[in-house]
């Protein structure tokens, strides 16, 4: 194989697995999340969980090894949301309360 003479844009990197050109730009690949490497749209995974625009992106090894930790993150999240709704409504009675005993 030849030297590669091509130009190379800004907004073209080389995903780092598959050695492909991809313009990341295009929310088609991107940076792992965890260990930092750039992943095209092919070897990367979004997270599904996200909705943004701009959805955390992990390569297919840190994903699968990922599995574990992000079921512990998603109990993690659910718990602490569940806690915080539990205060909210501790809050919400604490007030129903306080206007009630006024009356
Ligand atoms: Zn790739
Ligand atoms: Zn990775």
């Amino acid at each position: 194989m030849g030297t590669r003479t091509k130009k190379q844009e800004a907004t073209i990197c080389f995903c780092d697995v598959c050695k492909r050109e991809d313009n990341m730009s295009y929310g088609s690949g991107g940076r792992c999340e965890i260990c930092g490497i750039d992943v095209c749209g092919l070897c990367s995974v979004a997270d599904p969980n996200d909705m943004g625009d701009y959805p955390y992106r992990y390569c297919r090894k840190c994903w699968d090894v990922g599995i574990p930790f992000r079921e512990e993150i998603a109990r993690i999240e659910n718990e602490a949301s569940n806690s915080v709704d539990a205060q909210l409504a501790k809050w919400t009675a604490a007030i129903a309360k306080l206007s009630k005993d006024k009356k």
